[in-house]
């Protein structure tokens, strides 16, 4: 029995991240720069799938581009930040849409005194959602009470503090950072987009490596999405942090466009047997 506490131990040391925390992932920071960070395979729901996120460094500011679908996911969000933080920052949150793997983690950060910024429109969506939107997600995972706890953690989701209507600028300690408007997969979606480093953190407007999530919106909303994705093409990007998969560049733009445009034309001529639904 004497062996057994060491050889606990070893165990903790090699197992993988994720056994540490059910609701965590195995979470990557990637160094876009010094200042830049995209974080990829964050926990998510369904088997296989992570979820994005993004950190940003300014003089005295850090901003958060999403929170993860779980608390977890958020506190590892909070400790990256603040290992190079003074402690006291002005902290912002943007929610690029409002589904759960992007807002689930929020009131880790807003705890943290995050200024939480999203599309004007989440702001009917939450006070609609925010009582009830974990206890949906439980039920539809099939999940019980006490997993869906240990999972995503206590979710108190708030209303946001800023809203955004249009393309913004934020002007942050001198430098700038564009809060794009990019409906399709949802009304609510945002993009933001670092100049400096020319990157683009896309949420969900972009998925890299599998077929875009279609199934929240209809024919319109995928023709606005076509087109908002050719408006993001246009625009001088070096590296773009989608909201699911790997980091990537343009050429998921070019390959997210043809496969909504496939959607949306057997959609519309129901030559991919989904047409049950085009009324
Ligand atoms: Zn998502």
């Amino acid at each position: 029995m004497k062996f057994l506490v060491p050889v606990i131990m070893i165990l903790n040391m090699i197992l993988p991240i994720q056994a540490q925390h059910p609701g965590l992932g195995n979470p990557q920071v990637h160094h876009i720069s010094e200042d830049i960070y995209a974080v990829t395979s964050l926990y998510h729901s369904h088997p296989g799938g992570w979820t994005n996120s993004g950190i940003i460094f300014t003089e005295n500011t850090v901003v958060f581009i999403d929170c993860g679908m779980t608390e977890a996911s958020a506190r590892f969000l909070w400790k990256t930040a603040s290992q190079r933080m003074q402690g006291n920052e002005t902290i912002y949150l943007i929610l690029t849409h409002g589904h759960s793997d992007h807002i689930f983690g929020m009131n880790v950060l807003k705890e943290k005194g995050a200024t939480v910024i999203a599309h004007h429109l989440m702001v009917d969506f939450l006070k609609q959602s925010r009582d009830t939107y974990k206890s949906f997600m439980i039920e539809r995972l099939g999940w019980s009470d006490e997993k869906g706890d240990d999972i995503f953690g206590a979710v108190v989701l708030s209303l946001p503090d800023q809203v955004i209507t249009q393309d913004t600028i934020l002007a942050i300690d001198g430098e700038e950072l564009h809060v794009l408007v990019t409906p399709g997969h949802t009304e609510t979606q945002l993009a933001v987009y670092e100049p400096g480093t020319r990157t683009l953190f896309a949420s969900d407007a972009i998925y890299e490596g599998m077929d875009p999530t279609t199934r929240f919106g209809g024919p319109q909303d995928w023709r606005i999405w076509i087109k908002q994705l050719e408006r993001l093409k246009k625009m001088d990007i070096e590296v773009i942090c989608p909201g699911h998969g790997y980091l990537c560049n343009t050429d998921e733009i070019d390959r997210n466009i043809a496969y909504l445009r496939g959607y949306y034309n057997g959609y519309q001529y129901g030559t991919d047997g989904t047409e049950e639904h085009w009324h």
